[in-house]
C-alpha cells in the first residue's frame, strides 16, 4: 500500500530555494512570492521558501482530503505503527542534519538541539504504540428488548496545523504524529521565522514511504497562509501553538467550518524557591528555566519568587551562575545560550528591558544587546536579572519571551501560592522545596497545566501537557491528545 520513494535529504542549508510540499510534490507559491530566512546568529541568508496564499492552501487542503478518503483513513494499527516506526529510525538516521537546520535557522545550541533527539524520535515511538491502542466501547443501556450500542473512534478527517518558531521540530512531530497514528492527514504550516526543518521533515515523511497528500508543508505567512488555513471550510481540526493573541484569531476563525480546536498559547509562569530548598540544585535549574531557547519558550519560569531567609543568597548565586554563561553562534559546540530568533524580537525583549528599568526594578547583571566581535551581526541579549520587581510591573505580568528573569520576594507560602496565580496565563509554574507535603499542597493550589517540583522543563509524550485560562485548552502528548483527534461514534444494533 505504501509507495516505496527513497528520496535523498537535500543539504539542509544551502543558502538556497525551497519549495513547499503539497499532495508528495515540491512546488512552488501560485503566487510566485518568496520568503527570506536568516541565521539570527550572524544575518546570513539560508534560503528562501514559497509564501504560500489562500490558494496553495485550498491545493493542500484539498490533496489533504483526497488522501484522506483514499486507502489512508483505512489503513490497519500494524501498518500505520510500522510506517510511524519507520519514520522513527528516519530520524535517528538524520538526525545531525536536523538539529544543524534547527540549531541555524532559529539560533538554539546545536548541543541542545543534538539532545533533543531522544525526545524527538521518542514521540515517534510513543505515537506508533498509540496507533495500535485505540479503542470504543460496549455500553449497557436501558433501552427495551435486546438493543445493543457500542462505540468506535474514526480520525476527525483534515487537521490544520500553525506552529510557531521557537522548537521547530518538536513542535511539528507533536502535531504530525498524532495525525499519522490517527488516520488523519495534516496540513501544517511553519512559522515564517524558522521554516526549514519542517521542509526537511517532509523529506523524511517522502523517504518513510507516507502516501502523497497525507503530510503537507504550506509556508507563508500568518497574515496569509496561517489564516487562510484556519479559515479554510474544509479543515476539520485545527491545531494552534504560539501567542494568545493569534490564539484569539485562530478561534474566530475556526467558526468557519465550524471546526474542533486545541491552542498551546503563551505563559508568565512562576518558579516558586522556599527558603529549605536544595539551592545547589534550584539555582541552575532556575536560571535555564528562563535561559534555555535564549528565554524564547513558552514555560519560561520568568517569575522567580524567592522565600525572603534566601533571597539575597539566591540572587547572588542566580547572578554569577549567569555570568557564566558561554553565548554565541549555535553552531559552536560549547555554546550554552544563542541568539534570539529575529531583529524583531530582538527589539521586543530590549523594550522590556527598558520597561524594567523605568519601572523601577534593580538590574542585577545583563540587560544589552551583545554586539562585541562576532556577535554584531547577530541578536545576542544578554542573560538578564531584575531584582525588587513588584507584581504589577509590566515585566512580571507580560510575556517578555526573552532571556529576562524577574525576582520577587515574598514572605508567606500562602501569600505566595495567591501571588503566582494572579496572571491571566496558566501554562506551567514550578516549586523548589525539601518538604513533600508542602510540595502537595503548593502543586495542587497553582493554577497550571503543568506543575514541576524540583525540577523544570520535564516533558514526555505520554504526559499531557497544556495550558489552563489563557494558555490555551486541548493537550498535547498522552491519550487526550489522540481523542482530540478522532470523533466518537454510537452504533445502536436492534436485534
Ligand atoms: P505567533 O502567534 O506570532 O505565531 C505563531 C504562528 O501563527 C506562526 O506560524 C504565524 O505565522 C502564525 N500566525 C500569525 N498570525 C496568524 C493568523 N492571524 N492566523 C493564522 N496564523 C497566524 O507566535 P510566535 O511569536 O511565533 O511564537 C511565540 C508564542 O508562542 C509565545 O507566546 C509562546 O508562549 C507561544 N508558544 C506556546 C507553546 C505552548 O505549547 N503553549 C509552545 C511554544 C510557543
Amino acid at each position: 500500500m505504501l509507495a516505496d520513494a527513497t528520496i535523498p535529504l537535500r543539504k539542509p542549508i544551502d543558502g538556497g530555494h525551497r519549495p513547499m510540499f503539497i499532495d508528495g510534490q515540491w512546488v512552488e507559491s501560485l503566487s510566485g512570492e518568496r520568503l527570506e530566512t536568516r541565521n539570527p546568529a550572524n544575518g546570513r541568508l539560508l534560503a528562501t521558501v514559497p509564501s504560500g496564499t489562500k490558494e496553495d492552501v485550498d491545493r493542500a487542503v484539498k490533496a489533504a482530503r483526497r488522501a484522506f478518503h483514499g486507502p489512508w483513513s483505512r489503513m490497519k494499527p500494524f501498518e500505520r505503527q510500522a510506517l510511524l516506526l519507520r519514520i522513527a529510525d528516519l530520524f535517528e538516521k538524520h538526525w545531525e542534519e536536523i538539529s544543524a537546520s534547527d540549531t541555524q535557522d532559529m539560533g538554539l545550541p546545536i548541543s541542545r538541539t543534538r539532545a533533543n533527539r531522544l525526545r524527538v524520535v521518542g514521540m515517534l515511538r510513543y505515537y506508533a504504540g498509540m496507533a495500535t491502542a485505540i479503542t470504543g466501547d460496549t455500553i449497557r443501556n436501558s433501552i427495551p428488548g435486546d438493543v445493543f450500542s457500542m462505540t468506535v473512534r474514526e480520525p476527525v478527517g483534515v487537521v490544520g496545523a500553525i506552529i510557531p518558531w521557537n522548537a521547530p521540530t518538536a513542535s511539528s512531530i507533536w502535531k504530525i504524529g498524532p495525525a499519522l497514528a490517527t488516520g488523519c492527514t495534516i496540513v501544517l504550516k511553519p512559522s515564517e521565522d524558522a521554516p526549514l526543518t519542517p521542509l526537511l521533515i517532509a523529506d523524511i515523511m517522502a523517504e518513510a514511504g507516507v502516501p502523497d497528500g497525507v503530510v503537507n508543508i504550506v509556508t507563508g505567512t500568518g497574515a496569509s497562509a496561517g489564516a487562510a488555513l484556519a479559515e479554510h471550510p474544509d479543515v476539520n481540526k485545527l491545531v494552534f501553538t504560539g501567542s494568545t493573541l493569534t490564539g484569539q484569531a485562530i478561534v474566530r476563525a475556526s467558526a468557519i467550518g465550524p471546526k474542533r480546536v486545541s491552542l498551546e498559547l503563551g505563559g508568565k509562569s512562576p518558579l516558586i524557591i522556599c527558603a529549605d530548598a536544595d539551592l545547589d540544585k534550584a539555582v541552575p535549574i532556575a536560571a535555564m528555566a528562563v535561559y534555555a531557547h535564549s528565554g524564547q519558550i513558552c514555560i519560561a519560569g520568568s517569575r522567580l519568587f524567592v522565600e525572603a531567609p534566601i533571597h539575597d543568597e539566591f540572587v547572588q548565586r542566580l547572578v554569577a551562575f549567569s555570568k557564566g554563561l558561554r553565548i554565541g553562534d549555535g553552531m559552536q559546540a560549547d555554546t550554552q545560550i544563542g541568539p534570539v530568533v529575529s531583529r524583531r524580537q530582538l527589539d521586543k525583549i530590549m523594550g522590556y528591558i527598558e520597561q524594567g528599568r523605568e519601572g523601577g526594578a534593580q538590574l542585577m547583571t545583563g540587560g544589552r544587546q551583545l554586539t562585541d566581535a562576532d556577535l554584531a551581526a547577530g541578536h545576542f541579549v544578554e542573560p538578564t536579572i531584575f531584582t525588587d520587581v513588584e507584581d504589577d510591573m509590566v515585566i512580571a505580568r507580560e510575556e517578555i519571551f526573552g532571556p529576562v528573569i524577574s525576582a520577587l520576594r515574598f514572605e508567606e507560602v500562602g501569600d505566595v501560592i495567591a501571588r503566582a496565580n494572579d496572571t491571566p496565563y496558566g501554562l506551567a509554574a514550578g516549586v523548589f522545596t525539601r518538604d513533600i507535603g508542602k510540595a502537595h499542597r503548593i502543586a495542587s493550589a497553582l493554577q497550571a497545566g503543568s506543575v514541576f517540583v524540583n525540577g523544570y522543563h520535564l516533558l514526555d509524550p505520554a504526559v499531557p501537557f497544556g495550558g489552563y485560562k489563557s494558555s490555551g485548552y486541548g493537550r498535547e502528548g498522552g491519550a487526550e491528545q489522540i481523542d482530540g483527534y478522532l470523533n466518537t461514534k454510537a452504533i445502536w444494533i436492534d436485534t
